[in-house]
């Protein structure tokens, strides 16, 4: 019998059994074989559209015995880049690239080129890296309400490498701040459950309890529920700005309120919107306030490498007050190397990609940046009013730009399978099972929009029409998203982790 049909027909038992179960289970070596059969035959069909250079470029598995030419490897690689570019730079994609003009990508290379051998953990060698990092900082916390923060408590922050550690250097401060101020060694943290994965990974990471908190129909945190979470372990209240599955914004007064009731801190995830809503809020959209203009916000990531238009690898994390700042900094003294200091997870760090970002930010500036916005969210707004003309299809909340959509009579996951199959590359979401649009600039070129839609009207028509085809990733998601034995989908990502480092 099929293992997966098996494992499937546990659904109606409670969740800890089903875990228990799979743990005896797969202790019995017949049971591990056949898991690991069907992984590998589930695997391998994966495996050539994810390795698609194994026949064209030369593989090196070993250094080479002698270096090549310089001129042999610049064209492979830009084979490579052009064989990758079309599908981004055209549109098909849902966030990923978030601006992609090809004027402003030469722009952030050349910037990128003057400081690639910068590095900021020597600040002696390459002030300008302190520099761009402190002015980076500056200008994201002005755009987020730090001028209504009394000077005590100044708006302060990092750059660091990307959104999740952002929310990780934030999770980790809270967790040291509450150590020592408060005086919690088993410390929890409150976040809804449409927070992103990165708070789950600092849970894990950091030893704090995850306590996660439903949301509303309209894809909200539930505040009520998040009132009753907090007890006097908690340290830190989450919410988004927005969520990234649905793109709706948490009830961040309510939240920032609660927080400030029970003296703990109040981090808002803006890592997707941070530099988005302040410029939408100007244009007149209706935007719930998230920033520092509410008193119990006392963290804020945003991500400079996103709606930032920066190259990837760069983000802020920004504290209300020096102190919460400095519960993430590390300093050692009696090391034999010297006196040390790092104020991220990384030692040595790229100050390339922060004179990239700086130069991003400071070559756009407020006017750049409105108008992106502007574009955008014309956009988005366009696109929305096309799927919910469809009857098939139900838009989840109430978005401006991060589009998430599914249906109540078909399959939702063929039809993300029917738009993969047209080129596009969006996102499969699940619980509940739907795919979403992320808009970018990319997507504000001329006739993208109209792409989209009648991409989609003819992919909803398909799998309306048409039965469901062999293979295909919609029965993946399918059995990922209902799976009961959420091990063995843990063990099936795992594993397709290892094939992707196979050379
Ligand atoms: C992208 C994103 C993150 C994580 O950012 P990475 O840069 O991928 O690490 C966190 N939160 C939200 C809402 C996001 O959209």
């Amino acid at each position: 019998m099929d293992i997966m049909k098996l494992v499937n027909k546990l659904a109606w038992l409670p969740p800890r059994w089903v875990a228990t179960l799979e743990r005896q289970l797969k202790k019995v070596p017949a049971v591990q074989t056949q898991i690991d059969k069907e992984m590998t035959h589930l695997l391998d069909g994966l495996s050539d559209s994810l390795k698609p250079y194994q026949r064209t470029f030369e593989t090196f598995a070993r250094l080479p015995a002698q270096g090549q030419a310089r001129a042999a490897i610049l064209s492979d690689l830009q084979a490579m880049q052009e064989q990758e570019q079309k599908r981004w730079q055209d549109g098909y994609a849902s966030g990923a690239v978030y601006h992609g003009d090809s004027e402003h990508i030469a722009f952030l290379n050349q910037v990128y080129a003057l400081h690639s051998q910068s590095n900021p953990l020597h600040a002696d060698l390459w002030p300008s890296a302190a520099k761009f990092e402190a002015e980076i900082v500056s200008m994201t916390a002005h755009m987020l309400g730090a001028d209504h923060s009394p000077n005590r408590d100044a708006i302060v922050g990092t750059l660091s490498s990307g959104g999740t550690e952002s929310i990780l250097l934030a999770m980790k401060s809270y967790r040291d701040w509450a150590r020592a101020h408060k005086g919690i060694t088993q410390p929890e943290m409150v976040v809804p459950v449409t927070a992103h994965a990165a708070f789950e990974k600092a849970a894990h990471y950091f030893n704090i309890k995850l306590v996660r908190i439903p949301v509303t129909a309209d894809f909200q945190a539930d505040v009520a529920a998040a009132s009753r979470a907090i007890n006097r372990h908690t340290i830190v209240l989450v919410g988004s700005a927005p969520s990234f599955p649905h793109g709706v914004i948490d009830p961040m007064p309510a939240l920032s309120a609660l927080a400030q009731a029970h003296d703990i801190g109040c981090h808002t995830d803006a890592c997707l919107g941070g530099f988005v809503l302040p410029w939408a809020e100007k244009l007149g959209y209706p935007v719930t306030p998230f920033d520092f203009r509410l008193p119990g916000v006392t963290s804020i990531s945003v991500d400079t490498h996103k709606y930032g238009y920066a190259a990837k690898g760069t983000s802020v994390i920004l504290y209300r007050g020096q102190a919460l700042r400095h519960y993430q900094y590390y300093t050692t003294t009696d090391w034999p190397g010297g006196l040390y200091f790092s104020p991220t997870f990384a030692g040595s760090r790229p100050g390339a990609l922060s004179a990239a970002c700086w130069a991003a930010l400071v070559s756009i500036g407020e006017a750049g940046y409105l108008d992106a916005t502007r574009r955008i969210l014309q956009t988005a707004a366009l696109i929305r009013q096309g799927i919910e003309r469809l009857p098939e299809l139900r838009l989840l909340g109430d978005p401006l730009w991060v589009l998430a959509f599914t249906s109540d009579t078909l399959d939702i996951y063929r039809i993300l399978d029917a738009m993969t199959a047209r080129g596009w590359s969006l996102n499969g979401l699940h619980k509940p099972a739907c795919i979403h649009l992320c808009v970018t600039l990319r997507h504000t070129q001329p006739g993208v929009a109209n792409r989209f839609l009648t991409d989609l009207r003819a992919a909803v028509a398909q799998v309306k029409d048409q039965p469901a085809p062999a293979g295909g990733m919609a029965p993946i998601y399918g059995l990922a998203a209902t799976l009961p034995v959420r091990g063995l989908v843990g063990d099936m990502l795992k594993q397709y982790m290892d094939l992707l480092y196979k050379p």
